[in-house]
């Protein structure tokens, strides 16, 4: 089997496993492609038969980014679908059909049930008064990656509600956006526990953030941004496995499964470092994201924590 023959047969494996983490319990084969696919292969070297999977195109990773906020449903699109060197005779049609854009909303709704229904980690599921499962718009242009629900989070099951998400909240306005309009979530979505103390925060453990981070890149490919986020270091491990200090990393473009990143502060981090540096730090990193997003950037906001 050729290369592009095994990344598209990998490609079509992935979708059928991101539909069935969905929910999704049966896909449309038309007769013709079940006949194919009980036909022996057609070439004497391949070991056993192997269907002639067609997939449909994936959008192109980075999208042009027109001044806009939210990325419109759009009605579904019949995509020109890539053609495979010839397994079988008769040309297969669709295997799957991909989640119409319109039904992005309630996939979601589908992955938040399940992501409140887990309990993979017990001492968490045993610790927390919610899960935080993220929230924001379906079709955000924009996503925020944090770390994990603090005890505000955890009460109010919202991300980003206490003294830091106020912080956040302010620095999404002062681009010009509102929080609805973007979408915010965490690595993690339960508040690590912090047995026999009152207050505090820990960070999660490797073992939890790759516990619970297929919800998070479910909820990427869901919502499919244009951009993210991360906010502080804890975000870009997780995200990217990267654990260069954010001081390095942060103001550099990153990319996740082909969307752009910027790490940038955590907005815990500057409620604890009053200078006006590293405020201006965090707001060139926004003012980049402005830019790959095509937003309007007044002047006034370009002088935004310049001294003087
Ligand atoms: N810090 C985070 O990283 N996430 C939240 O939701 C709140 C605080």
């Amino acid at each position: 089997m050729s290369a592009a023959s095994d990344h598209l047969l990998d490609a079509t494996i992935h979708h059928l496993e991101d539909l069935q983490a969905q929910g999704v319990r049966h896909v449309a084969v038309a007769p013709e492609t079940l006949r194919a696919l009980a036909r022996p292969a057609a070439r004497p070297a391949a070991p056993a038969a192997r269907p002639a999977p067609v997939y449909q195109a994936a959008p192109s990773p980075v999208r042009p980014a027109p001044a806009r906020l939210v990325t419109p449903v759009a009605p579904p699109v019949a995509a020109p679908l890539p053609t495979l060197p010839p397994a079988a005779p008769s040309p297969a049609p669709a295997l799957v059909r991909p989640v119409p854009p319109g039904d992005k909303a309630a996939a979601l709704a589908a992955l938040r049930e399940r992501t409140l229904a887990c309990v993979k980690c017990p001492h968490l599921a045993s610790s927390r008064q919610n899960v935080v499962f993220g929230v924001g718009a379906p079709n955000a242009r924009l996503m925020f990656v944090g770390e994990a629900p603090g005890a505000d989070e955890d009460r109010r099951g919202e991300p980003f509600v206490g003294a830091a998400g106020q912080l956040l909240t302010k620095i999404i306005q002062a681009t010009g956006l509102t929080r609805e309009s973007v979408y915010i979530a965490n690595i993690l979505k339960c508040r690590p526990d912090t047995p026999g103390q009152t207050t505090g925060n820990r960070k999660p453990t490797p073992e939890e953030m790759a516990t619970c981070i297929p919800y998070l890149q479910e909820q990427i490919d869901l919502i499919q941004p244009e951009l993210l986020v991360a906010l502080g270091a804890t975000a870009v491990e997780g995200l990217l496995g990267k654990t260069v200090g954010i001081t390095r990393l942060r103001g550099h473009w990153q990319t996740w499964r082909g969307i752009p990143v910027m790490p940038t502060y955590h907005p815990s981090y500057l409620l604890h470092r009053q200078d006006i540096g590293e405020k201006r730090k965090v707001w060139e990193d926004m003012l980049q994201v402005m830019e790959k997003l095509a937003l309007p950037i007044s002047e006034k906001q370009r002088q935004y924590f310049l001294k003087g």
